[in-house]
């Protein structure tokens, strides 16, 4: 087997475009490794993708916030732009398993692994994230770009966003509902609200009726019975039948609690 470990974006393009045999991208190996356990390799190369500066980086460019694909869970989570701008993605990632995940998992394998408890997915959807990609078949992420919300002002608002995941555990656990909502704060109410809930179907989705509840409010806690029951409904049409069904309905009151709570104290702090 042939490990290469490429330099740059250039390097990068040269590697993926050799076709002789059965290729795997790696990144911090956290899907990976154990994936592997008591498995052979197969194959034939391994590109590994963490030597490459321009997949670490997050930097503004032309409106909108790019995150490399080798970013990490903490990286992300700790960086001050995406705390301004992207609240949610930056306390989806504070979420993610326990600290060595953090440091080693990137934003890239968590969307190329296509989990359905993926927690970056639910944000990257909610802010209208666009995968960059290389490789003839568009087979390498190389990142993601986000765009920035208007700057604070009395027209456009003050943005926020926000996001809670309801898992078996308090820590290193597996996401059962993820929920993750923006808006804007206009007049001291919630204006353009969106919510996308995650892991209560094979991808994430926008749950519109949910927003509408919310829309115009001031996130007040007796929004939660229809906040909740809009949210149910919508986990009810996305997996009629499936024997969780009757769990997540219920327990879906938790994350949308916890949203309210955040929302609420963006309002008044
Ligand atoms: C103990 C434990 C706890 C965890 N907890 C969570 C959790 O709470 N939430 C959560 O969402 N996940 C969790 N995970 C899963 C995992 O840590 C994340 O999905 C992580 O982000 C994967 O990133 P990675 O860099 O380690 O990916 P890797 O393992 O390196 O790769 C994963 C897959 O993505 C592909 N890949 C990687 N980078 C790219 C790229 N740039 N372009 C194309 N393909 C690529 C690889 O080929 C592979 O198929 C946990 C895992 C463990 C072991």
């Amino acid at each position: 087997m042939i490990f290469v470990r490429p330099a740059s974006i250039i390097e990068l393009a040269a590697a993926l475009a050799e076709k002789e045999g059965k290729t795997i991208l790696a990144a911090g190996c956290t899907d990976i490794l154990p994936g592997k356990i008591g498995r052979p390799w197969d194959a034939d190369r391994i590109i590994d993708l963490t030597h490459i500066p321009e997949l670490q980086q997050i930097a503004v460019e032309n409106n909108e916030l790019f995150i490399g694909s080798c970013c990490t869970h903490a990286q992300i989570a700790e960086n001050g732009l995406v705390q301004k701008y992207f609240k949610a993605l930056a306390e989806a990632c504070a979420q993610v398993g326990s600290v060595q995940i953090r440091n080693r998992g990137t934003i890239g394998g968590n969307v190329a692994n296509a989990s359905p408890a993926a927690d970056t997915m639910p944000c990257l959807i909610l802010f209208g994230a666009e995968r960059e990609v290389i490789g003839e078949n568009g087979e390498c992420i190389t990142g993601f770009c986000l765009p920035l919300p208007e700057d604070p002002s009395a027209d456009s608002g003050t943005p926020v966003s926000a996001f809670a995941k309801l898992g078996d555990r308090d820590i290193v656990t597996v996401a059962r509902i993820q929920l993750a909502a923006k808006s804007v704060i206009k007049d001291g109410r919630l204006s353009a609200v969106s919510v996308v809930l995650g892991a209560a179907g094979q991808t994430p989705y926008f749950c519109e009726e949910a927003a509408q509840v919310l829309e115009g409010s001031r996130a007040e806690e007796e929004l939660l019975e229809p906040f909740a029951a809009a949210l149910a409904e919508a986990i009810e049409a996305h997996i009629p039948g499936r024997t969780t069904l009757a769990y997540k309905r219920s327990a879906v009151k938790g994350p949308a609690a916890e949203i309210l709570k955040k929302l609420s104290l963006e309002l008044y702090y």
